[in-house]
């Protein structure tokens, strides 16, 4: 179907080499786009560059870590001089420090605000220039339950995720007219190594999940596949702006 056809097109993918992020770099190589991962750890990002090839996709791999807006300019210059775009921009990367506001240093809040929030804003002012002599393109952020809840265990991350809400409100405000969609993700509760982390450290995470989840199911990184291949294609040309949960049900239960 031609609204999820991505073939021709580039998608860059910040956290691509796992977890939620590769779900997404899965679903956009099986409706046809050529996809650079992105991420710190190479040893990943080989992985899943071999994992998106063996789906019959090109691939790229680049190192960059998103809080340093030099590595981010390069990282948009080499998947443009190495596989053209970007056309799709996945702003996925993310961390967690668990602690209560009491026990956050200046710090640690700095490292989670530059990790989810300002890396967005500088991967997204980098593709835009691109994006709009391109006459389009499409940016997807990822936020969390934590962009509409709050956690006391998370003030950075929560105030980062829901920033990222409001950062792309303006940012499809301002660029709507350059024909370039921009929208947010909010997942729930999905097994990753980030969740898989936040298991070990708190006891009857697990159980609590299954049943404040009215899906009873943890979300998994497939669950992704084809939401990506909607933001990302003509099917949403006249969705922008919007906070999407991706949760089982988690935040219209009580
Ligand atoms: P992962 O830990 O698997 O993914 C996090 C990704 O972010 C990794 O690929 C990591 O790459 C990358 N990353 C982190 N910091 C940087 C950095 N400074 N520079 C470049 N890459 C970086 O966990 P998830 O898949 O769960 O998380 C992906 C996103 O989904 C995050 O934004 C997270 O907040 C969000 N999310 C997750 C939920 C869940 O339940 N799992 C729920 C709601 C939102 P590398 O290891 O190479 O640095």
């Amino acid at each position: 179907m031609k609204a999820f056809d991505l073939s021709q097109k580039v998608a860059l993918v910040t956290g691509g080499n796992g977890g939620i992020g590769l779900g997404i770099a899965r679903g956009l190589a099986k409706a046809g786009a050529a996809v650079a991962v992105a991420g710190r750890n190479r040893q990943k990002l080989s992985a899943a560059t071999a994992e998106l090839e063996g789906l019959g996709a090109t691939a790229l791999a680049v190192a960059c870590d998103v809080t340093d807006a030099a590595a981010v300019a390069a990282m948009v210059e080499e998947t443009q001089a190495r596989l053209g775009g970007p056309d799709i921009l996945v702003n996925n990367a993310g961390t967690n420090i668990r602690k209560r506001p009491e026990d956050l240093a200046a710090a640690e809040w700095q490292q989670v605000m530059d990790a989810n929030l300002t890396s967005a804003f500088l991967c997204a002012k980098a593709c835009y220039p691109i994006m709009k002599q391109a006459g389009g393109g499409k940016i997807l952020n990822n936020g969390s339950m934590l962009s509409i809840f709050g956690a006391p265990w998370s003030p950075a991350y929560g105030a980062s995720k829901g920033g990222l809400v409001q950062l792309t409100r303006s940012l499809a405000a301002a660029w709507a007219a350059d024909n370039i969609q921009v929208n947010c993700i909010l997942p729930g509760w999905i097994d990753t190594d980030l969740t898989r982390r936040a298991r070990r450290e708190v006891d009857g995470l697990n159980d609590h999940v299954l049943k404040r989840t009215p899906a009873a199911r943890w979300g998994r990184p497939e669950d992704f596949e084809g939401l990506a291949a909607f933001f990302a294609g003509p099917a949403s040309d006249f969705v922008t702006g919007a906070a999407l949960p991706v949760d089982g049900g988690f935040s219209i239960s009580l």
